[in-house]
């Protein structure tokens, strides 16, 4: 069983607490406006167009597959700025075993591992074979996720995911799809049972004016969460940066915008409130 893996941070402290190495999965079931890594959304279609530009030979043609050599790579990044399907050829296939073998260093130095994407849900069998080697260490084990999968349901999974990070782009459907192109049941489901398992983390809502209404967004997430003080809700500021050009026209929020957001949340209840402004 292998994984795509498209990136791996030895040491990140801003996908869950502490310190923790970041996975970041290739492939994604949903097609945010905003994407901040839309070279992560879609697998690579081998059209090759990328191929020729590599300044250090990375990539290559074999069978009619673009082949990556992560030893080549200067990380540049011009394949993934040329490449027309938002998608990136510097994807390695790991099985649990390979993955765990490129970051066992770091555990000494970390609290554990977060598993992000792309979406990382998509890979939920092979998810559940590397967090449970990463448990027999002792190390606790994060899903960013955009929930979009009914999670609930892997059992085997849940038993050895310490903690779930889940996305809340939209409070309704018709926002949902419109931001996404995927609806928001399944995403509502998952925050509600994974809260009344113990293990939310938080919920993470990306603040985009105009485009949807962040209120009602709000007031969605702060209904699911408040009745859970440990469960922290992110707010936070949409920007420009990373995102594709022809959704350059998104503007920013103000920060007197975000504050009314937060002075909504803490009114319907939530506790635990990070606004990244
Ligand atoms: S980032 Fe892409 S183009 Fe740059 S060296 Fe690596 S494979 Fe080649
Ligand atoms: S990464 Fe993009 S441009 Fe390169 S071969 Fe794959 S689909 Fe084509």
């Amino acid at each position: 069983m292998r994984a795509p893996v498209n990136k791996i941070i030895p040491f990140s402290s801003v996908d869950g607490p502490g310190n923790r190495t970041a996975i970041f999965l290739q492939g994604c079931n949903q097609n945010c406006l905003y994407c901040h890594n839309p070279e992560t959304i879609n697998m690579c279609k081998n059209c090759g167009i990328c191929v020729e530009s590599c300044p250090k030979g990375a990539l290559s043609i074999i069978n009619e597959k673009v082949v990556y050599d992560y030893d080549k790579c200067c990380n540049c990044d011009t394949c993934i700025q040329l490449c027309p399907n938002d998608a990136s050829p510097k994807v390695r296939y790991m099985t649990p075993e390979e993955l765990y073998d490129k970051i066992k260093n770091y555990l000494p130095f970390i609290d554990g591992i977060t598993t992000s994407g792309g979406e990382c849900s998509l890979y939920a069998d092979f998810l559940k074979e590397f967090y449970t080697i990463i448990k027999s260490e002792n190390k606790t084990t994060y899903m960013d996720t955009n929930a979009q999968i009914p999670l609930w349901d892997k059992e085997e999974l849940l038993k050895v995911t310490d903690k779930v990070m889940i996305d809340l782009k939209a409070g309704t459907n018709d926002d949902h799809i419109k931001l996404t192109g995927r609806g928001v049941d399944t995403v509502i489901e998952n925050i509600k049972r994974i809260a009344e398992m113990g293990k939310l983390f938080e919920i993470r809502t990306v603040v985009v004016p105009d485009i949807v209404d962040n209120m009602k967004t709000i007031e969605v997430g702060s209904r699911l969460i408040s009745k859970y003080p440990e469960v922290r809700y992110k707010i936070i500021k949409y920007r420009k940066f990373g995102v594709r050009e022809e959704y350059s026209y998104i503007k920013e929020p103000t920060s007197d915008y975000l504050q009314s957001l937060k002075s909504k949340a803490e009114e319907l209840g939530v506790k635990n409130i990070q606004l990244i402004d």
